[in-house]
C-alpha cells in the first residue's frame, strides 16, 4: 500500500520569477496522483480576491486565505487535506514554522513559496527559517529589468524611479500591485540592485 512521506518543499526567489506558477503546476500533478490539495494565503495578501489565487501570467487555484498561523491546521484539517501550500511565506508570523512541521510529521506533503530577501536583500520573516528546515528547496531567478541577465533581487523603486532606501517602511504584499500607489517592485541582477539613500538624507536641501 502507498504510504505518502512527509516533506516540505520551498520555493522561493525574487519578485516575478514564478513562484505561484510552480507552486500551481505542483498542486495541479498533486490533484492527478489524487492528493486532497488545499492553498492557503494569509490575510495580508490582498493581491487577488479571496477564493482564488492568481499569477502574474493569469494561472489561477482555488485559494482560502486565513488570518494568521494559528488557523493553518483548523483550515486543513476542516478540508480533510494531504497536500498542502502556503503562498506568501515571507508575510505569515511566525507560528508557521510549528504548523509546518506538525503538518509534515503527519506525512503531509507542505509547499511554502515566498520571497527569501525583502527589498534590502534580508532574509525576509520565516523564509530563512523554512528554508533550513525544508526537504527540497528550489530557487528561482527572474529577469533583470536592466540588463535582461539573471535577476535575484528585489528591486523596490518609488514614482520618480529612484531607489528606496534602508529606513521605509516594508510594504504588505498587496502593496505590490494594488494598494501603494508610489512604489514599484521589479527583479534585478546583483549588479543592478540599488539601496537608496535613507529618508532623513534625502529630506535635507
Ligand atoms: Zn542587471
Amino acid at each position: 500500500m502507498y504510504r505518502p512521506r512527509g516533506e516540505l518543499r520551498v520555493i522561493t526567489g525574487p519578485m516575478c520569477c514564478g513562484k505561484s506558477e510552480e507552486t500551481m503546476r505542483e498542486l495541479r500533478r498533486a490533484v492527478i496522483a489524487g492528493r486532497k490539495v488545499l492553498l492557503l494565503r494569509p490575510a495580508v495578501d490582498t493581491r487577488t480576491d479571496t477564493d482564488e489565487a492568481r499569477s502574474r501570467s493569469g494561472m489561477t487555484f482555488p485559494a482560502h486565505t486565513v488570518p494568521d498561523s494559528s488557523q493553518i491546521l483548523k483550515a486543513v484539517a476542516a478540508a480533510g487535506a494531504n497536500f498542502v501550500a502556503l503562498e506568501e511565506g515571507q508575510f505569515w508570523d511566525d507560528g508557521i514554522i510549528p504548523a509546518v512541521q506538525a503538518m509534515v510529521d503527519k506525512n503531509l506533503v507542505v509547499i511554502v513559496n515566498g520571497l527569501n530577501q525583502d527589498y534590502l536583500g534580508r532574509p525576509f520573516g520565516p523564509m530563512p527559517i523554512l528554508m533550513a528546515l525544508a526537504d527540497d528547496v528550489r530557487m528561482l531567478s527572474a529577469i533583470c529589468q536592466v540588463c535582461g541577465e539573471e535577476a535575484v533581487k528585489t528591486q523596490r523603486l518609488h514614482a520618480d524611479g529612484s531607489p528606496a532606501g534602508p529606513d521605509e517602511q516594508l510594504i504588505l504584499p498587496g502593496g505590490f500591485e494594488q494598494d501603494h500607489e508610489v512604489d514599484r517592485y521589479e527583479a534585478r541582477c546583483r549588479r543592478h540592485h540599488v539601496i537608496g539613500p535613507t529618508r532623513s538624507r534625502r529630506a535635507r536641501p
